[in-house]
């Protein structure tokens, strides 16, 4: 067995002239280690460009490792499989109570790491905490059914834990997916390995630090920094994983259930992208829709799987509908995400926010009418204007892929028939928004599109009791809510004679 080295926190500084610890190391059996091979990784800050610390970058061998201690974690006589459900709820609060203890150091982290504004950060902080205590209450009321088939005969099921937990995160809520992914699995009693994404990996580090002082026994949950290729996947390929659970591109997602099929058939649950439509009809509030399109599109800097990113407009609305969301869209402010003020913060990378910019210059090429933005914001760091295209028709890349960026693509259609097949015309079908004061409209166009998720007058709105997943291309399972449960757990059936007559 290799031994493995641990690894001291450094000092960051965040910008309003703080100074916190941030663990650096892997985390494997709750201690912060080094990586066999000693890998390093910078982390920036995509608000100023600048290197905030450097953490280590775990490869197959770390993968290994950590694979050992979430399965000697999982073992029969194991604590962790000794502790009684609500023991393991327990673990699951008190580490809501740690986060909330500690909103405005992990916000500040989040903002430094990933660039978006204080407020969200705050949000999705209070979010993980929610959705940890959430789960934790869970621990407790998750069990199966008794089925009673004949007088002789009848059966029990158990909801049992499926072992080993691959998780793999992106980079636009790295906090948020943390509780995401670690609360439903512990809850029901699974171990976990959680895989941050290169590009921010630093809050989930600083959430380690609470998982021992929480109850968490050695190698229950496991958080390694690594770079996707390698080290996520090494976790989809290993022959000891018995599930992983991956957010982030289609084409990854492909991959890694491909890479599932190949090895040992581990169990899957993807949540990809999308190209999200939210439909303006003519009797809705204008106003309010408006203001839920640019929430819709603009919050999280684009940087949200579910963005309402094709916007559909009734004719008779669309010039009045175009000039309210464009007023609106101008009285975001964008900038220092230290700000109290700014709603949109830094895209997360160089490469997105250029990718974003590619994205603009091409919908304008092909026709596209620039109604505002369409720039980047400053000189430092990776801002992109709030940007609204209108004209737009779904054979053109920006009304067809996913630009994950501030970018709305405005398109007019005419009834709700055609509202209803060109929102469906996708290949994606993560969620959609529906904007009207007629319920048997909202409700009629609800039940006919193709989404895990649909917004009646409102939009982007997530929340821990509440199924969050894809139809079509956009993924596989549903994340949160009791749902959630199902992706980490498995049914035993157990059938019980009382004397019925033999068979043979
Ligand atoms: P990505 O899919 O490459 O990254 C997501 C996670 O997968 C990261 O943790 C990454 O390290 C890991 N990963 C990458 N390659 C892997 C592999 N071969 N095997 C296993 N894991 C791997 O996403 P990206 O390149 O950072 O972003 C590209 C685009 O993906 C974005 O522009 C956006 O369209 C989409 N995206 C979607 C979400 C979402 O929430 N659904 C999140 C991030 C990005
Ligand atoms: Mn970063």
């Amino acid at each position: 067995m290799t031994t493995v080295r641990e690894i001291p926190n450094v000092q960051v500084d965040i910008p309003s002239g703080k100074k916190y610890e941030q663990p650096v190391g892997l985390f494997i059996n709750n201690k912060h280690v080094d990586a066999v091979n000693g890998g390093r990784v910078k982390v920036f800050s995509p608000s100023t460009e600048k290197l905030i610390c450097e953490v280590v970058d775990a490869d197959e061998e770390d993968v290994d490792i950590a694979v050992k201690a979430a399965r000697a974690a999982f073992q029969n006589d194991a604590p962790w499989r000794r502790f009684s459900s609500a023991e393991r709820g327990r673990c699951l609060t008190k580490l809501a109570d740690f986060i909330e203890q500690n909103l405005e150091y992990l916000a500040s982290i989040e903002t430094l790491d990933n660039g978006k504004s204080i407020t969200l950060a705050r949000g999705d902080v209070q979010g993980a905490a929610n959705c940890f205590r959430y789960y934790g209450g869970w621990a407790d009321k998750d069990y199966g059914q008794t089925i009673e088939t004949d007088v002789t005969r009848f059966a029990y099921t158990r909801h049992e834990p499926i072992g080993v937990c691959g998780q793999i995160i992106p980079w636009n809520f790295p906090f948020l997916m943390c509780a995401w992914k670690i609360g439903p699995a512990v809850a029901c009693g699974n171990t976990v390995i959680l895989k941050t994404a290169e590009l921010t990996p630093l809050s989930a580090l600083v959430l380690t630090q609470f998982i021992e002082p929480a109850g968490f026994p050695p190698g229950v949950v496991n958080v390694l920094s690594g770079d996707g290729r390698r080290c996520g996947n090494a976790m989809a390929c290993h022959m000891d994983i018995d599930k992983i659970a991956f957010t982030g591109s289609t084409g990854v997602g492909r991959m890694v259930m491909r890479s599932a099929a190949a090895s040992n058939l581990k169990k899957v649950t993807l949540e990809l992208g999308g190209k999200s439509p939210n439909i303006v009809f003519d009797d809705a509030d204008l106003e309010e829709a408006a203001v839920w399109v640019n929430f819709g599109i603009f919050y999280n800097s684009g940087q949200v799987c579910c963005a309402g990113s094709r916007v559909y407009v009734q004719e008779n609305v669309y010039d009045e509908f175009v000039k309210r969301v464009v007023n609106k869209a101008k009285s975001l402010k964008v900038g220092d995400p230290f700000d109290e003020e700014t709603f949109q913060g830094a895209q997360v990378s160089k490469q997105q926010y250029e990718r974003i910019i590619g994205y603009i210059e091409s919908g304008i090429q092909h026709g596209a009418k620039l109604e505002v933005g369409g720039k980047p914001h400053g000189h430092i760091g990776y801002f992109v204007e709030p940007t609204v295209l209108s004209g737009v028709t779904e054979d053109m890349a920006v009304g067809k892929e996913e630009i994950f960026g501030p970018v709305l693509a405005i398109i007019k259609f005419k009834t709700v028939e055609e509202a209803v097949r060109r929102g469906n015309n996708s290949t994606f079908g993560l969620a959609a928004g529906v904007h009207t004061n007629d319920l048997r409209n909202a409700v009629k166009v609800s039940n006919r599109l193709e989404a895990g998720t649909v917004w009646i007058n409102c939009y982007n709105l997530l929340h821990h009791q509440i199924p969050f997943g894809g139809y079509k291309e956009s993924g596989i399972g549903r994340e949160l809510g009791s749902y959630g449960l199902t992706n980490y757990t498995q049914t035993k059936s157990v059938h019980i004679n009382l004397g019925m007559d033999l068979p043979i």
